[in-house]
């Protein structure tokens, strides 16, 4: 009998589907947004996908696959950039989606299925005055699972820091692939175990993360004379404590033409800046704006924000889907040759390093700087807009970028710890052993 046969059987209570557009769309993330990727795993396909609603689910199918030796596939929204959630040998995804409710909330801390997108959350802490303090561009869709495994940053870094940062996640519930799972809590720098491991070290089915005060966060694009300008801009009003802040993403002026509707707001040949900011401080953050030539154009109050965000009302998307690597997106839709990179600059000299890389490629790598907090101190990191031409190509760009002093993470390969922000201080090879002891965790993802 086949493994996938003997995986129906055994999970036949559960919601299965292998039919050849499931089995396409859950082998799928936004690998494509890199030539190279694409090439690669076009063709990788799961044989089978399992949507858990419970933990005693997903007990149920580690139990399972372990039992038979299947190979399987942990899968949050499927957003990821680096095939991430990409079935190589195919085998059994887990799509997580069914495990989606707010555990507890208690002032300053929550606790969420791992499913559960990181949108559903915010509208579900809303009325009780809590917010997750960050989140990717990609909130509609991403998990809070997937986001623990394989995001980083977004919007909210600006103020909150980065998921690297200590107690930006508070605890997480892993089961183990084994014949008689366990269901084991870390807590504290034990959570370092499985954040960033990339779905390989065990099943994360719940996150306990700090939650902010919510804020009344209206928008705003604010248009400057150039990039240097917008980038100083964006350095002084990160560091500007006294105004609550969700967002501060800054973009060359060559940019907005490739956003859509959205950069249509911003008059030609300026560099923008699209902010979140507490609405009650919009005035203090447009005063400091003009001290760098900064003129705001666009102006969206924190009521229709939020319905933008939660209801999808309103003639624009919120502006956070134009920011982080949707600005890729919305180029790519225009431009199919347009791919990206994952610059992150050093603290104190960002400006330097970004202004020297701004000069160097001319029209073929453009940048938006998006602002953060890591580890305490402010800096910038950037998915810059890369012309793609060749692969070869590509590696000396990166090289080149390395050379000017940007540290640069490869978004172009599958094998996560080759691409150059993986830490290698997480105990994570060790937890690998009781989590995943057949290594059947979607084998080739990262070199053990
Ligand atoms: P998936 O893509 O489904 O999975 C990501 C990884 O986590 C995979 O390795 C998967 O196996 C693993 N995984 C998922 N769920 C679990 C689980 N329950 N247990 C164990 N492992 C699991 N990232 C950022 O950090 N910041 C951004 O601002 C950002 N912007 C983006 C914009 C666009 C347009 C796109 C396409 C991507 C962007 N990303 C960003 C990347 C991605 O959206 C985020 O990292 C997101 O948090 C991933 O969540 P997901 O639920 O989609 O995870």
């Amino acid at each position: 009998m086949s493994l996938t046969s003997q995986l129906e059987i055994d999970l036949k209570d559960l919601e299965l589907a292998s039919d050849p557009a499931t089995l396409k769309l859950k082998s799928r993330d936004f690998f494509w947004f890199s030539p190279v990727l694409k090439r690669e795993l076009e063709s990788c396909r799961a044989d089978l996908v399992v949507r858990p609603k419970t933990i005693a689910d997903v007990m149920q199918v580690a139990a399972a696959a372990a039992k038979s030796r299947s190979i399987v596939t942990v899968r949050g929204g499927g957003t990821g950039n680096y095939g991430q959630a990409v079935p190589l040998e195919g085998g059994l995804v887990i799509d997580m989606a069914g495990l989606d409710r707010v555990v507890n909330v208690a002032p300053g801390v929550g606790t969420f299925e791992a499913g559960a997108t990181m949108l559903e959350i915010d509208k579900a802490l809303a009325p009780k005055g809590w917010e997750l303090r960050f989140y990717p561009s990609t909130r509609k869709q991403a998990t809070i699972g997937g986001f623990v495994a394989g995001g980083a940053a977004g919007a909210g870094s600006c103020t909150w820091g980065q998921l690297a940062d200590p107690g930006a996640v508070l605890a997480v519930e892993v089961v183990t692939i084994e014949e008689e799972p366990k269901l084991i809590r870390l807590d504290g720098p034990d959570v370092l175990k499985v954040l960033h491991a990339y779905g390989i070290n065990g099943i994360i089915v719940s996150v306990t993360v700090p939650l902010a005060p919510a804020h009344p966060w209206a928008e705003r694009i604010v248009a400057f004379p150039d990039f240097k300008k917008a980038a100083a801009f964006g350095q002084a009003f990160t560091e500007a404590d006294g105004i609550a802040k969700k967002l501060v993403s800054v973009f060359d002026q060559r940019i907005p033409p490739k956003l859509g509707r959205v950069g249509k707001l911003v008059p030609e040949g300026k560099a923008a800046a699209i902010i979140m900011v507490s609405e009650p401080q919009a005035g203090a953050m447009a005063h400091l704006a003009a001290q760098f030539d900064g003129e705001v154009v666009f102006e969206r109050g924190a009521q229709d924000a939020q319905a933008a965000a939660f209801e999808g009302h309103g003639t624009y998307g919120p502006l956070y889907e134009y920011t982080w690597n949707h600005t890729t997106l919305h180029a790519l839709k225009r431009d199919p040759a347009v791919t990206y990179l994952q610059l992150r600059f050093p603290p104190e000299t960002n400006l330097e390093v970004a202004e020297r890389v701004a000069a160097e490629f001319g029209d073929e790598v453009l940048l938006h700087l998006e602002f953060q907090r890591r580890f305490g101190r402010v800096t910038c990191s950037a998915l810059p807009l890369v012309q793609y031409s060749s692969d070869e190509r590509l590696n000396e760009v990166m090289a080149r970028i390395e050379e000017l002093g940007a540290q640069v993470s490869n978004p172009h390969t599958y094998v996560l710890n080759n691409a150059g922000w993986k830490r290698v201080d997480a105990p994570q090879p060790e937890f690998k052993r009781i989590a995943d002891p057949y290594g059947l965790m979607n084998p080739g993802k990262l070199a053990v």
